[in-house]
């Protein structure tokens, strides 16, 4: 029986025309637990991880999975056993992490907009770092800290000014996004924070976007970074971590963002350039961790033949995967079972009651009603953005490992979504 690996996608392969991920065949999922329907292959997600560990090998690291990218607990659990720390940015993320076994020593908090609220939680269970970025969050840290006899660590979020070239809503270390301390206010912002009594200065922190392919503006972004780390201990305040944040990108429609472990490579040689090389280093990655280890399988329900186009009307729609919707993303679209019928070009489109909520234009596709088709790189920022518009339940997960199958999400149903709503008397 014939079998070819996905280019790109070393952990899902066709099979006799059968998609599979990891040992398992993809149609016998949708059987078992019905479309959409999301897969990730554990492997894969170990495999991008190690990459990063390759990366700093020998050196003091820690890898923070920012974990809005997906923020399921089965994935959480992979990570935190894989000795990630965690990068979270709500109060909500927090209590996921510590429901999946996550340390509180291993995560940090980043996010412009922290309540009381959540730095009091925080505060109690004792996380590694706030990465805090205001000068009026400095302030409002250190008055909830001191109210509560604590000293809470601090990292700055500096904004560098470095354009990562991607998509503007996901750039997010220029002058004009909401993110950071402007790089020419850190000095300040770092005198001030040294003088509250309820702060501890631990780190400097940056992250310039998401979905970055070259590694141009990592390296200057990181220059940006040292001259300010430079510039606040010659004030006296010592600065233990440097953190990178996130934003390696990865292949969705031809993209060669570099690998993991040959940016690092880069990034350290130049750290070490500057006599920095024995600094504390964090990262917060998200996507390149799970993007393409992860897909969501969804059935064909109709198609329709139009004068302009055809359309092809599946089970998924842009509640489950709003990146096509959101920033007019590409997501490859591949049979999971046998090819049939004619080949024709498609729009590929959800239920949803929105000319937005496509998945894929003018997709090439030999494909019948019943038939299951896979959307790819769907493993990042798809679940952790799925709403319920439409009253759609939220799609179901399913964490392969080499032949087993686990369960990691049962489908929302109707009364799952109307659980916290009242009637009126
Ligand atoms: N860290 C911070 C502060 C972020 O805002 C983000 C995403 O926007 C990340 C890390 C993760 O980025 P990515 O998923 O691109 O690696």
């Amino acid at each position: 029986m014939s079998s070819s690996v996905l280019p790109g996608h070393p952990h899902i392969h066709h099979e006799g025309g059968h998609l599979h991920v990891e040992g398992v065949r993809l149609a016998d999922l949708a059987a078992a637990h019905g479309t959409p329907l999301f897969v990730y292959s554990k492997a894969a997600m170990l495999a991008a991880l190690g990459a990063y560990q390759r990366g700093f090998a020998g050196r003091k690291a820690k890898i923070c999975y920012a974990m809005k990218a997906n923020s399921s607990l089965g994935i959480l659990q992979v990570f935190a056993r894989a000795g990630c720390g965690f990068d979270i940015v709500s109060g909500g993320e927090l209590e996921r992490v510590l429901a999946a076994g996550g340390q509180p020593g291993d995560i940090i908090f980043s996010g412009v907009g922290k309540t009381r609220r959540e730095m009091r939680r925080a505060l109690e269970v004792s996380i590694a770092c706030f990465n805090v970025e205001s000068e009026a969050e400095l302030d409002t840290l250190n008055a909830v800290a001191v109210e509560m006899g604590r000293t809470a660590p601090v990292s700055l979020r500096v904004n560098p000014d470095v354009d990562p070239k991607t998509h503007p809503y996901i750039s997010t270390g220029l002058k004009g996004n909401k993110f950071g301390v402007a790089h020419d206010r850190a000095l300040h912002a770092y005198r001030h924070a040294a003088s509250l009594p309820g702060l501890r200065v631990v780190g400097i922190d940056c992250h310039i976007g998401s979905q970055i392919t070259t590694t141009g503006p990592y390296l200057d972004a990181m220059d940006r970074v040292l001259d300010l780390v430079e510039a606040v201990e010659r004030e006296g305040i010592p600065i233990h971590h440097i953190d990178f944040g996130g934003g390696l990108g990865i292949t969705y429609n031809g993209e060669q963002p570099p690998a993991a472990d040959a940016l690092w490579q880069q990034i350290l040689a130049r750290l070490d350039a500057r006599g920095h090389g024995h600094r504390a280093l964090m990262i917060e990655p998200g996507r390149s961790l799970v993007g393409n280890a992860g897909l969501c399988l969804t059935e064909v329900l109709y198609l329709k033949p139009g004068t302009d186009k055809n359309f092809c009307i599946v089970d998924a729609a842009m509640n489950d995967l709003p990146r096509p919707a959101m920033y007019q993303a590409f997501h490859a679209i591949v049979p999971a079972t046998p090819p049939q019928g004619a080949s024709a070009t498609y729009e590929v489109v959800g239920p949803v009651c929105e000319s937005g909520d496509w998945i894929g234009h003018d997709r090439e596709l030999a494909v019948r009603a019943g038939d299951l088709l896979a959307v790819l790189s769907a493993g990042a920022y798809c679940m952790s953005m799925a709403s319920n518009y439409n009253t759609r339940g939220r799609a179901a997960e399913v964490l392969v490992d080499g032949d087993a199958a686990h369960l990691i999400r049962a489908r929302e149903d109707a009364a799952d979504q109307m659980r916290m709503e009242r009637l009126l008397a």
